[in-house]
């Protein structure tokens, strides 16, 4: 099983770096959100919800602590991994708040990891790099 080691990778959005094709790629990785921004991607360096102001004020460094929560623009994200992905950006940060992030984790790995070879999987992609078994998780998540 693929080792998740630390919390620094979920952002503060709910998004699971560790599940994205930036953070998995070969060749210079992303390093994830909290990473320095050298190998990011622009819209992540300059992301309006890991630079928000309300951040620091809700206390938790996630989303799910601030008054506006879900504000219009995490619901945009949300709906947008939602209807592509299979991945709630709320449902995970709502997760985070009842469970604990050590137990979303845990979760997440049961989840995201490919029941034939045991490679996390990635939530932007149909199907597993090593073996090319479908990614169950992929694709609309219904309403
Ligand atoms: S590209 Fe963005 S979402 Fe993907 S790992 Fe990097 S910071 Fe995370
Ligand atoms: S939910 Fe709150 S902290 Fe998160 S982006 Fe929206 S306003 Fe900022
Ligand atoms: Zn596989």
């Amino acid at each position: 099983m693929p080792d998740v080691k630390s919390s620094e990778h979920i952002a503060p959005c709910g998004m699971n770096c560790y599940l994205c094709t930036g953070y998995q790629r070969k060749r210079r990785p992303c390093p994830g959100c909290y990473g320095p921004d050298e190998n990011k991607p622009k819209h992540c360096t300059v992301c309006k919800i890991k630079n928000c102001e309300e951040l620091a004020r809700g206390g938790s460094g996630f989303c799910y602590s601030c008054e506006s929560f879900p504000c219009k623009r995490l619901k945009q994200l949300d709906t947008r991994y939602k209807t592509r992905y299979g991945m709630s950006m709320i449902e995970n940060l709502q997760d985070i708040k009842t469970h604990g992030i050590e137990e979303f984790k845990k979760a997440q790995v049961i989840k995201w990891t490919c029941k034939k070879c045991g490679l996390l999987l990635c939530v932007h992609r149909e199907r597993c790099q090593d073996c090319g078994e479908v990614n169950e998780g992929y694709g609309p998540i219904a309403n």
